[in-house]
């Protein structure tokens, strides 16, 4: 099925003299839930990987959640408001409780050293002929996407899963991996990516506000500033959602932060996008799907708006930032 975004609400270009001069494409991937292959582009399927080279693994200490069920008489003591101060004492890591059939369970988050070295998922492969804006390094046609699905307490300003990138030549993999090795942790459900095949569509951005020239960008901000509330806004349609490659980073949970390259400190690229909605409230759902009314009991709307099932970021996003000239390709990542 082919996808296409919605019409735009607002003519940004018409409503702001100067900004088409700003104007890029992206490409929205539209991941739906499908059975990838291994030479195509897909989220969460079969990475096309030579067979000597060897799989990535992570050794590092994981933040699990445990639960613990109390006994009959101790989760009765509790009463329906817990002494906070008092669980944290008694349960060092102490989370939350949670209350089913079973009974009274007590959450904690613990960190653990990994047994052994655990195999990293599965995220993402793109192809240069599927994805026309993905950012590549010379030479190269293809990016994967890997990460560690747990959350890593060692690093203090990342939450989330440790990623790590291959890019690959065009010229192809002529004796590829059968199959990849399993995690040996479990991996953290909002992490764990639903095989999707992708549906590729490019739509134009304009830049982030404070991307802009000062005079262009404080027209778009006070634009914005007397919007009542419902309508639509320079915000809400000058950057794609959901997942995405290229394009411009929407900065609505901080403000814009330099993405430079430590070794050449020209500023990267934006790669990829990784989010938790596709659609933004509505804003950026697709023509084929406006029919589906937002209902958790609606296995349809779940996989149009939730249709990779992780949960990444602070809020909703997950962005890889690389240098594309500077040996090695190395890459940041921000949370949104
Ligand atoms: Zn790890
Ligand atoms: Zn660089």
């Amino acid at each position: 099925m082919t996808f296409t975004t919605v019409p735009r609400p607002l003519d940004l270009a018409h409503l702001f003299p100067g900004l088409a001069a700003h104007a890029r494409t992206a490409t929205r991937l539209h991941p739906r839930p499908g059975v990838p292959s291994i030479t195509g582009s897909h989220v969460g399927g079969p990475l096309l990987w030579p067979a000597d080279e060897p799989w990535p693994r992570c050794a590092r200490p994981h933040r699990v959640e445990q639960r613990q069920l109390l006994p009959h008489e101790q989760a009765a003591r509790l009463g329906r408001r817990p002494d906070l101060m008092g669980m944290v004492e008694k349960y060092p890591g102490f989370f939350g409780i949670h209350r089913d059939e079973a009974g009274t369970h007590v959450i904690t988050h613990v960190n653990r050293p990994a047994p052994e070295p655990s195999p990293l998922l599965p995220v993402a492969q793109l192809r240069a002929q599927d994805v026309p804006d993905l950012p590549l390094p010379p030479g190269m046609g293809m990016l994967q996407v890997l990460w560690c699905p747990h959350v890593h307490p060692e690093d203090r300003d990342q939450y989330g899963p440790a990623v790590q990138l291959r890019w690959r030549s065009a010229a192809g993999i002529t004796e590829p991996l059968a199959s990849a090795p399993a995690p040996t942790v479990v991996p953290d459900e909002m992490f764990h990516p639903r095989p999707c095949v992708l549906h590729p569509e490019q739509v134009v951005e304009y830049p982030w506000w404070q991307e802009l020239p000062e005079q262009l960008g404080s027209q778009v901000r006070a634009f914005d500033d007397s919007r009542e509330f419902g309508q639509p806004s320079y915000y809400a349609v000058s950057q794609a959602r959901g997942w995405k490659a290229g394009g411009y980073a929407n900065w609505g949970s901080s403000d814009r932060l330099p993405m430079t390259c430590d070794g050449c400190s020209r500023e990267m690229a934006l790669v990829l996008s990784m989010t938790k909605s596709e659609s933004f409230g509505g804003t950026w759902r697709t023509e084929q799907e406006t029919h589906l009314e937002p209902s958790w009991t609606d296995p349809r709307w779940r996989d149009a708006d939730r249709p990779t099932g992780v949960s990444v970021g602070w809020d909703d996003a997950l962005r890889v930032f690389a240098c594309l000239s500077c040996p090695g390709t190395p890459f940041r990542l921000n949370s949104q």
